[in-house]
């Protein structure tokens, strides 16, 4: 584990985007989704000055793994260069489980070990897989759990097995209406059920992060305080998640950049014991207001960097609980 010690003690970049995903966010720009593109955003992201040192950690997707800068310099050397690991995205999105209400499990088993092994060689060292739970009248319901659940710990230790540390991604949605206790209960047992998995496949804890949501209200419903946020969501972890796991590193989920920002501060604040680093793996919450920035023209790119420096600069204040707003 040695060099991926320290993944955990600054924040992870998200840019693991699928193609479908990155389409939906270069659509947003109204920039064409095609690889020359996607290359141009990332190298945008991977060259900022002053971000680098802000973060421990990058997920890539497996297209990007292989990319270079338009110098030709391959990505994974950039990031490797400049103290931020390399991690790769490993699932291969979700499908529906039959006879539940829009209930999901994930794909990707098939050569898994063996696809590892190569991203391992291509100097990836930690990976992510993200299994996804919603919240509904019945769900998530027993068979979800445990389905994914049994998913994330059979990806952990292939991963382990190949040398990469596995970030365990069990994301419960925020679609509906359901208020934050409910958020709360179905959290606890969701990772109840996922350290439980974890244990029984015989994964090393002290080898892994956790990736969760925050417990909030759903998406539908009025919205609470950070401060609320920060007492349910970290009550939900110090009840289910051994202190043996080095690190918390959270996805935004849809939050805009100030509320995530702002949410990861007031849990770092809390005094409370908490056994684990609270950081970041945000995603959208990094990436929101410098794709707005960057509209796809070289001409932004400046500017774009540094809407980036800014959201890594406030999310590393976050993780000290020292971010205002
Ligand atoms: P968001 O922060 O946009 O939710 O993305 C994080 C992520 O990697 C989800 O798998």
């Amino acid at each position: 584990m040695h060099e991926t010690q320290n993944l955990h003690c600054k924040g992870i970049l998200a840019a693991d985007e699928s193609t479908g995903t990155i389409g939906k966010r270069l659509s947003s720009i109204n920039v064409e989704n095609i690889e020359s593109n996607r290359q141009a955003l990332r190298e945008l992201l991977f060259t900022s000055p002053a971000a680098l040192p802000l973060l421990s950690g990058v997920i890539l997707f497996e297209e990007t793994l292989y990319q270079t800068t338009t110098d030709g310099k391959p990505f994974v050397d950039v990031l490797l260069e400049n103290n931020v690991l390399p991690g790769i995205k490993v699932d291969k999105g979700t499908v529906d489980i039959a006879g539940t209400n829009g209930e999901t499990t994930t794909q990707g088993f098939d050569s898994l070990g063996s696809r590892c092994a190569q991203y391992y060689k291509a100097g990836a060292r930690f990976a992510k897989w993200r299994a996804v739970l919603k919240i509904g009248p019945n769900e998530p319901s027993e068979l979800s759990i445990q389905q994914n659940a049994q998913g994330l710990a059979r990806y952990a230790i292939i991963c382990q097995e190949n040398g990469l540390v596995p970030i365990v991604e069990p994301e419960i949605l925020t679609d509906g209406d359901h208020d934050i206790k409910k958020c709360a209960a179905a959290t606890e047992t969701v990772l109840a059920a996922v350290y439980k998995a974890l244990n029984d496949q015989h994964v090393l804890l002290e080898g892994t992060l956790l990736k969760p949501n925050m417990v909030t209200p759903g998406s539908d419903s009025p919205k609470v305080a950070p401060e609320v946020i920060a007492e349910y969501t970290v009550a939900a972890l110090r009840r289910t998640v051994p202190p043996a796991v080095p690190g918390i590193v959270f996805l935004s989920g849809g939050q805009s950049e100030e509320e995530a920002t702002v949410n990861l501060s007031a849990m770092n604040k809390l005094e409370v014991l908490k056994p684990w680093t609270l950081s970041f793996s945000f995603g959208r919450a990094l990436q929101k207001s410098t794709l707005k920035t960057w509209e796809g023209k070289k001409e932004n790119v400046e500017k774009a960097q540094a809407a980036f420096l800014a959201r890594c600069k406030a999310n590393s204040e976050a993780t000290l609980g020292k971010y205002v707003g």
